[in-house]
């Protein structure tokens, strides 16, 4: 018998939204905050792995931020990290002692990254990859994978025409830009390549590996149900660049200092040439990283590839970056959050098994996908052509009681050190999926 649906008082949410669209577009300060006019969620506070909205409402929550809170939000060790960041001062368009204090830390835990530079969002530390990328190799164009994303600047916002690319046809797709204003030029440098089809890799690398000057993976993709790159897939990348001169970047935007301390990379023994981080790295704080082998990140010099900007290694985000990266290295935070997202994973199966509704898992625990089909997704493929209405309708009641997923299936659930921590976010988030799949 059909439940009754649950109903949650969005009121001053609601009110905040009508002010709020006078003066911010869609009442928001980004587009995926907005949820439709009457389901907008206006925050009052997080704390651990939850987050109480202006209504008074709370939530379990695995957007987390979109990943950023890994040990949980407003963790106090590391705010009074920051608080101690704040008295040094601000920015200062000179260095602090801190930035070799955790560039040092971060390559201990990531081989790969002997030589780090800091900038403040993903985006940043992307776009930073692939100039440095071009001014190493004196090539300009790149290599892309369906399904990933990299951050919002012109070069990373292509997608190819899925239904139109005859994959048997060895050639290459019409790229699409995700939404206007993307200049069409700049799509001619772009190439695409489906995840996980190997020989499609080596025929876009024989067509076109010679002109490359980097080829971008996101080895588990955090904006793509978290579907994972097989390892021999990202091995196979590996030895394409290297044997055309391209270099490999693994961004590790998400699952950096998420999935293991090394990362994917460590995971799948993959060695990139370049490496970009953000979300963990802070707990949240605005920071992020691009790293990678000395005699390619050497190239930032004067004369060389230009790097900086005014905010790059902020006292704060840095003070809270060095404490973070010491509990994720040297505690069991990150056992803690992934051993939580096993036992959410077991849970939910529980559930769903009991009423014979099929279901997988993409990713890694402490970033997962559920997908609704007896086999998970091995690219975005197979993820475009699956039914998501049943997730869709899932997450949209979970909201209604009290667990924050992201509506878009294509977001994975990301776990924090304080849900591991606090036992009532798995039962309270059990008993919501329980009653939700059932609605
Ligand atoms: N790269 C990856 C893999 C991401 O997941 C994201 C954001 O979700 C970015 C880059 C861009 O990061 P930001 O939103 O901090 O600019």
């Amino acid at each position: 018998m059909a439940m009754p649906i649950p109903h949650r008082d969005l009121s001053k949410s609601n009110a905040q939204f009508q002010r709020a669209v006078k003066r911010l577009p869609l009442g928001v300060s980004s587009t995926f905050r907005y949820w439709g006019d009457d389901r907008t969620i206006y925050v009052h506070h997080g704390k651990g792995g939850r987050t109480w909205d202006i209504d008074g409402n709370n939530y379990v929550d695995y957007r987390l931020g979109y990943g950023p809170a890994i040990l949980g939000y407003a963790d106090d060790r590391v705010d009074e990290a920051a608080r101690r960041g704040m008295e040094v001062g601000g920015v200062f368009a000179l260095s602090t002692e801190r930035e070799l204090i955790v560039a040092d830390r971060i390559s201990k835990m990531v081989p790969a990254a002997e030589l780090v530079r800091f900038s403040n969002s993903g985006t940043e530390a992307v776009m930073a990859a692939l100039r440095l990328a071009r001014a190493y190799t004196g090539r300009e164009s790149y290599l892309l994978v369906e399904g990933g994303y990299h951050g919002l600047f012109d070069a990373a916002m292509w997608m190819s025409n899925m239904e139109e690319w005859d994959l048997g046809s060895n050639t290459d797709p019409e790229l699409v830009p995700y939404g206007k204003g993307i200049p069409q030029t700049v799509k001619k440098l772009a190439h695409i390549t489906p995840m996980n089809d190997f020989q499609r890799l080596e025929d876009v690398f024989a067509r076109h590996g010679d002109t490359f000057a980097a080829m971008l993976i996101e080895p588990i993709q955090g904006n793509c149900c978290s579907i994972m790159a097989q390892a021999a897939y990202v091995q196979l990348a590996r030895e394409l660049c290297t044997k055309h001169g391209v270099m490999l970047i693994i961004d590790e935007v998400k699952s950096g200092f998420r999935v293991g301390k090394g990362g994917i990379q460590g995971i799948m023994g993959v060695t990139p040439d370049i490496t970009t981080f953000a979300k963990a790295v802070a707990n949240g704080y605005p920071i992020s990283v691009v790293a990678g082998r000395e005699e390619v990140m050497r190239t930032f010099r004067y004369g060389g590839a230009s790097h900086g900007g005014t905010y790059t290694a902020h006292s704060v985000s840095l003070a809270a970056a060095e404490e973070c990266l010491r509990i994720l290295d040297e505690t069991p935070a990150l056992e803690t959050l992934a051993n939580y997202g096993e036992r959410l994973k077991a849970g939910i199966s529980d559930i769903l098994n009991a009423r014979k509704i099929v279901h997988s898992y993409t990713g890694h625990p402490s970033m997962f996908g559920l997908f609704f089909a007896e086999t998970p997704p091995d690219n975005y493929r197979d993820w475009k052509t699956s039914d998501y209405s049943f997730y869709d309708q899932m997450a949209y009641y979970l909201h209604d009681l009290g667990v924050i997923c992201e509506p878009d299936s294509r977001e994975p659930w990301f776990m924090c050190e304080a849900h591991g921590l606090d036992e009532t976010c798995l039962t309270d988030t059990l008993k919501a999926v329980d009653m939700a799949v059932d609605l």
